[in-house]
């Protein structure tokens, strides 16, 4: 694996409105899963051959540093932008060690990812619960394997991370489900939103987050087209898309209110929670109580 340069890794957010997270942390650039629909290969973002997968050189000595010398604690996201557990993690185990980091330091930490092996991890994430705020959060756009590998072709069927949520639950890790983007006329039925939220809540899910519709960007948008025309000529979805959004950052589902009335009342039903302020809350006020009861 390359490696590139580096001078820091983990970075003060300016709010921490998503998901309660006060830094972000990216040891590895780029991401090799390959899911056509990935925001991060977006132009805006200049990340040069984003399939490849580099790493920062001397990360965990980086965030060592970085994590000593902060004066405040707080929750620690990753994911944003590349996937901490693509493949190269199985041998380098860097997310790791740097979870390790986090639980020696005493931060709390957020992770997204879409790869079963975070399921590796469970034994750190347990220890750093014991101390600080734990979030887990899978992504899952269709309930459907076939068409899960067509568009997430670089990791584990959906069923598959319905079974690592299962197993994050069982080990009293708070988990759930990022269900984002679900593309217009593709991922964005009724059938696939309640098979979606019904294969959580047997699994064990604490909340779903949701977005009906996707974010477009250049870059973005040309890569979905190519893989639209690829995989689903038949269907003629970039033609849709062109017709329906043009260059619009923002592309709303033309079913965002039926799904959204469903999803509502059908995680209501089975005491899902899906607003963030009442997920931030769920995984988070037990230790701000622990703290306030210190101070
Ligand atoms: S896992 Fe995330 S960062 Fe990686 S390709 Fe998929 S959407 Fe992009």
């Amino acid at each position: 694996m390359n490696t590139i340069p580096a001078k820091t890794i983990i970075t003060r957010k300016q709010d921490n409105s998503w998901f309660g997270t006060d830094f972000n942390m990216n040891i590895y650039k780029g991401c090799c899963h390959g899911c056509i629909y990935c925001d991060s290969r977006s132009d805006c973002y200049q990340i040069s051959d984003f399939d490849t997968v580099r790493v920062k050189e001397n990360a965990l000595e980086i965030i060592r540093d970085e994590l000593r010398k902060k004066a405040k604690s707080g929750v620690i996201g990753t994911g944003s932008m590349s996937d901490p557990y693509n493949p190269y993690e199985v041998k380098y185990q860097l997310t790791r060690q740097a979870l390790q980091l986090i639980d020696t330091y005493n931060f709390g930490v957020a992770i997204a990812t879409k790869s079963s092996l975070i399921a590796r991890d469970i034994d750190i994430l347990t220890k750093i619960k014991d101390h600080s705020p734990v979030i887990c959060k899978i992504t899952i756009t269709t309930i459907d394997d076939v068409l899960s590998k067509l568009i997430e072709p670089g990791v584990c069927t959906s069923s598959k991370r319905f079974e690592t949520i299962r197993e994050l639950s069982e080990a009293g890790i708070f988990t759930g489900i990022l269900m984002m983007p679900l593309l217009p006329h593709l991922t964005d039925s009724v059938e696939n939103v309640l098979g979606i939220i019904h294969a959580a809540h047997q699994s064990g899910s604490k909340f779903i987050y949701p977005l009906f519709g996707l974010s477009l960007r250049s870059g973005q948008r040309e890569y979905l087209y190519q893989k639209f025309d690829e995989f689903f000529p038949q269907d003629r979805l970039k033609q849709y898309y062109m017709k329906s959004y043009g260059s619009s950052y923002e592309c709303h589902s033309p079913r965002e209110k039926e799904l959204g009335q469903v999803f509502t009342a059908e995680c209501n039903r089975l005491g899902i929670l899906y607003k963030m302020e009442d997920i931030i809350s769920a995984y988070k006020t037990v230790y701000d109580y622990k703290q306030f009861s210190l101070f």
